[in-house]
């Protein structure tokens, strides 16, 4: 309910999609943060991930059971590496047609409880303790030609999102936006179709369940551009693949994912 109550505090968060922070005018910025030092001031203190009060994003148990992904990392699918340039035994035919992956926790433990705790409650304490994280992860990237990179949300089903009341990855996308200084593209992406979790176990081919299931709109703010796309959590890696082939189509130039997790 406190999340619920916060997220309607946020109205971006919600309704019809805006551009990032960047095109905001000055007062409506100084509303929103506004808004969220109230929300700072008015609600107790609570872990992300747990909901337990506590003197910070995340209590002393979830703290102990974060798995954070650090550098050194390969850097291409920042899988952990013992020394910075060590050969990386990783499979990376998971991220064809992406430039590279990043995601600061792993889904085991907290890092799970945190998007679970976003995505079904709306608590804007997780939201935000992943957003920092993920800003962090990928804000040494963001340099040289990434710089104008556009970001892009890997988009819920209409109906889904009618469901859930807003959309877990656009926000943290308009977040992000506001963290890096990069533009988020809304409505870059769309789901043509409803597909299952892919985690649902009656999921026997995760690429087979989101074949064909997206499409682009906006190709002209697109065309030619870096984009990286936005997601809560990287699994196999089939969704960000599908919608990277989608972008690339539309004529974007090179695609890198930014999750909050991977599994
Ligand atoms: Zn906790
Ligand atoms: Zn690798």
């Amino acid at each position: 309910m406190v999340g619920k109550i916060a997220i309607l505090a946020f109205p971006a968060a919600r309704g019809k999609p805006q551009g990032g922070m960047n095109h905001l005018g000055p007062w409506r910025r100084g509303l929103r943060e506004l808004c969220r030092s109230l929300i700072e001031v008015l609600l107790p203190p609570t872990c992300g991930a747990c909901g337990q009060s506590s003197g910070g994003p995340l209590c002393g148990l979830c703290t102990a059971h974060l798995q954070r992904i650090r550098p050194p990392w390969c850097p291409r699918c920042a899988e952990p590496l013992l020394l910075a340039g060590d050969r990386c035994r990783a499979d990376h035919r998971t991220l064809t047609g992406l430039a590279f992956a990043r995601a600061p926790f792993a889904y085991a433990g907290t890092g799970g409880a945190l998007v679970r705790r976003w995505k079904l409650d709306g608590d804007p304490v997780a939201a935000a303790t992943l957003g920092r994280a993920m800003a962090i992860a990928v804000a040494a990237d963001c340099l040289g030609p990434w710089r104008k990179a556009l970001l892009v949300a890997v988009p819920l089903h209409a109906e889904r999102r009618r469901q859930r009341g807003f959309d877990q990855a656009e926000w943290l996308a308009r977040d992000l936006a506001r963290r890096l200084g990069l533009e988020y593209l809304p409505g870059a992406l769309r789901r043509t179709r409803r597909t299952m979790p892919q985690g649902d176990p009656r999921v026997l081919s995760r690429s087979r369940n989101v074949a064909g299931a997206f499409a682009t709109a906006r190709a002209r703010d697109l065309a030619d551009r870096r984009v990286v796309l936005i997601d809560d959590v990287r699994t196999s890696g089939a969704t960000a693949r599908e919608c990277a082939q989608v972008l690339r189509a539309a004529g974007v130039s090179q695609v890198a994912l930014l999750t909050a997790c991977r599994s």
